[in-house]
């Protein structure tokens, strides 16, 4: 099931472009997706869109919430499609990053005590290396 169709980025106060869509479409269908990654996606589909193109629709639809950053490994960065607070275990040797859904609501108050600031979302990343690879060797 797709969330993402142009009324719920209209509904954001943004405007549905064609390569807003399809950059939507591939972020959604990777799960867990990189910058070039996702470039690669996109020119395929729409070979005249630039980089800078992409760069500037993500940075709109980070703004409008519609997708958020997961900051990863050695400062890479992969976005994913915005939904409630979850937890990622992310393979440090094949990079794939693997939502989970916490059995409680995360709660970081409750390891830190009082934030000093409002707490807007949480983002909590395990490190380790995913069975697949696991079982490589
Ligand atoms: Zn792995
Ligand atoms: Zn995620």
């Amino acid at each position: 099931m797709s969330m993402i169709n142009s009324t719920a980025i209209q509904a954001c106060g943004l405007k549905a472009t064609p390569q807003r869509l399809l950059i939507l479409k591939h972020i959604e269908k990777a799960g867990h997706i990189s910058i070039e990654q996702l470039f690669d996606a996109v020119q395929r589909e729409f070979p005249s869109i630039s980089l800078a193109t992409v760069y500037k629709n993500i940075d709109a639809l980070l703004a409008a919430g519609l997708i958020r950053e997961v900051g990863i490994v050695r400062g890479k960065h992969v976005f994913e499609i915005a939904k409630e607070d979850h937890i990622h275990f992310i393979c440090k040797r094949c990079g794939t990053v693997t939502d989970i859904r916490p059995r409680k609501e995360i709660l970081p108050e409750s390891l830190t005590g009082p934030l000093p600031g409002e707490k807007e979302m949480v983002e909590l990343n395990i490190y380790g290396i995913c069975n697949s690879c696991k079982n490589e060797t």
